[in-house]
């Protein structure tokens, strides 16, 4: 039996509109009963990446999360909502700017603090990493990723979006850890297999193309979708944007550990199918692409020549997160200005982007780099 995906056709994020979209959607795949039983706690788990507003598709809408909250509680479930933002010393700023204080408050559901709620350690071939306990004690995940691509890992959604099970400031030391886009695609596996969520629902009202997944450009894709399999629902997704799959590695890796599947011909598209088929392939960020494409050998062996760094634009405003943010001290802030860089240091983990709440970290690649991009060297 080939593995459901749903699409649900939602354009816009009237809380009307996504509250009928979700429940097409949730009828789609057997409806919210199959999934909750009364009495249960539900960890409903959103991309809430950084402070950014609902309109600036960095983070999962709250109208999309609202909507599920209810569908939980209509089946006797116990709703809470939690995740760990990219900068954790923000937490309270994020859920404020975010939408989801309010939106919780106005539902009477907890938001739940990740840094402050305790983990469980596990181990990784002698890497130590940390997932929140309160992700591990809930009876059923919820995943709710916002469709975005990425700079390191090419995509964003189901897996990648479960990085943030992970309190604290591991998030950016395990970077550290696995400095290539590959080594960190297979920690994700990794860690999506121990986490598991039981079902997926994704945000592609609005979604994020080119410099994802926080300084990219909006595209109005106008649908939800879901699965019940977090990696057949990324799989979909990137036959449905015309992402090749061999550059989103983790898909692969959790095919092959018995995970899901990202076998396009195993998968069975369900719900308003036609959408967003016809629309042109998404722009996906070169660089985590043309760092996978190079064996780790040569680029040890061409370091000085093969890197992504960031920049720093105008539009910083000296807040110093970034500089808080970055894994192994390639940034510092010296009185009076804006962050400097170490290039020798730099790992291109892309934390520093991500955690930038102004848009003012831009990764550029080396002239290697940009030769190989524009075809001018093979791959
Ligand atoms: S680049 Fe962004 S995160 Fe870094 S100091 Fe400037 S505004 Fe803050
Ligand atoms: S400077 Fe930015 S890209 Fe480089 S290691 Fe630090 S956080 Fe990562």
């Amino acid at each position: 039996m080939r593995t459901k995906v749903a699409l649900s056709a939602c354009p816009d994020y009237n809380p009307a509109t996504v509250q009928s979209a979700v429940a097409k959607l949730l009828a789609d795949l057997g409806g919210m009963s199959a999934w909750v039983k009364p009495g249960q706690t539900v960890l409903l788990k959103p991309n809430l990446l950084s402070a950014r507003t609902p309109e600036q598709a960095v983070t999962t809408h709250p109208e999309v999360v609202r909507a599920l909250i209810r569908m939980v509680k209509a089946v006797g479930g116990c709703p809470i909502v939690a995740d760990s933002a990219c900068s954790a010393i923000q937490i309270e700023r994020v859920w404020e700017k975010t939408g989801f204080k309010a939106m919780c408050g106005e539902e009477s559901v907890p938001l739940v603090n990740l840094e402050k709620s305790g983990s469980v350690q596990f181990n990784r071939a002698g890497v130590a990493y940390s997932v929140a306990k309160p992700v591990l004690d809930a009876a059923l995940v919820i995943n709710m990723p916002k469709l975005k691509t990425h700079m390191l890992t090419a995509f964003t959604n189901a897996v990648k979006n479960i990085y943030g099970t992970l309190p604290g400031f591991q998030k950016t030391m395990l970077h550290k850890q696995y400095p290539t886009p590959d080594q960190f695609c297979a920690f994700l596996a990794t860690l999506y297999a121990r986490v598991k969520p039981g079902l997926t629902i994704t945000d592609a009202v609005v979604a994020m193309e080119g410099n994802g997944p926080s300084a990219g450009e909006l595209v109005p894709l106008g649908f939800l979708a879901g699965s019940a399999d977090g990696v057949a629902l990324d799989a979909a997704l990137c036959h449905i944007l015309k992402i090749p799959l061999n550059k989103v590695t983790y898909l692969g890796l959790l095919q092959r550990a018995g995970v899901g599947t990202a076998d396009w011909s195993q998968i069975e598209l369900v719900g308003n199918v036609s959408l967003p088929l016809q629309r042109p392939p998404f722009r996906v960020p070169v660089t985590a692409s043309l760092l996978n494409q190079i064996p780790i050998w040569l680029v040890r062996l061409l370091a000085p020549y093969v890197w992504i760094r960031p920049s720093f634009t105008a539009r910083c405003v000296k807040c110093g997160l970034c500089v808080k943010a970055c894994p192994v001290k390639a940034l510092r802030m010296p009185e009076g200005s804006g962050p400097v860089l170490k290039p020798s240091a730099c790992i291109g983990c892309c934390c520093c982007h991500e955690v930038c709440p102004q848009r003012a970290v831009d990764m550029t690649q080396s002239f290697l780099l940009n030769l190989r991009s524009r075809g001018k060297l093979p791959s």
